[in-house]
């Protein structure tokens, strides 16, 4: 049992940080929350470029700035269902509107289009990302940046 007793002393040191720190602490706090829930879950491998790898070490020594729900989506690719183009959505209230052939959608369209990348918000690199419940939701409900290690949840599971 010595990797449950481990995650423990992980989750108490960011307790204690999180309340030294304050805001930024609580959003610290949830990002190694995740974690531990991430590395408690088997990890699933078929849905999508599931490719990042986190360990408990890791989580104490790096800062992870993240968001989380449906409004702090990260920006979007999608691609154009009239003329194939790349349309970026700023985020999930904005309208998807194609630069080319100037196609307007509502942003509830955005389940329906065929979604090609995820831009990190901080410094902009393609994000990874997938689906936790592929049954449930139609879009993606992580992302995490490779480069900076932003990461986004679509909604709390704990
Ligand atoms: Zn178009
Ligand atoms: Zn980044």
């Amino acid at each position: 049992m010595r990797l449950p007793s481990r995650r423990r002393v992980v989750a108490d040191d960011a307790h204690g940080l999180a309340a030294a720190l304050g805001a930024a602490g609580r959003r610290l706090l949830a990002s190694v929350r995740w974690l531990g829930a991430r590395l408690a879950a088997p990890l699933r491998t078929g849905d999508g470029p599931n490719k990042f790898r986190l360990s408990s070490v890791e989580t104490h020594t790096t800062t992870i700035e993240g968001d989380t729900g449906w409004a702090y989506r990260p920006p979007a690719t999608v691609r154009c269902p009239e003329c194939a183009a790349d349309i970026v959505q700023a985020d999930a209230r904005a309208a998807i509107d194609c630069p080319r052939c100037r196609v307007e959608l509502p942003p509830g369209q955005f389940t329906d289009l065929e979604l090609l990348a995820l831009t990190c918000p901080l410094c902009r690199t393609r994000m990874l990302y997938g689906q936790r419940h592929p049954e449930a939701f139609d879009v993606p409900e992580w992302a995490t940046c490779p480069n900076c290690q932003y990461h986004w949840e679509f909604k709390h599971f704990y």
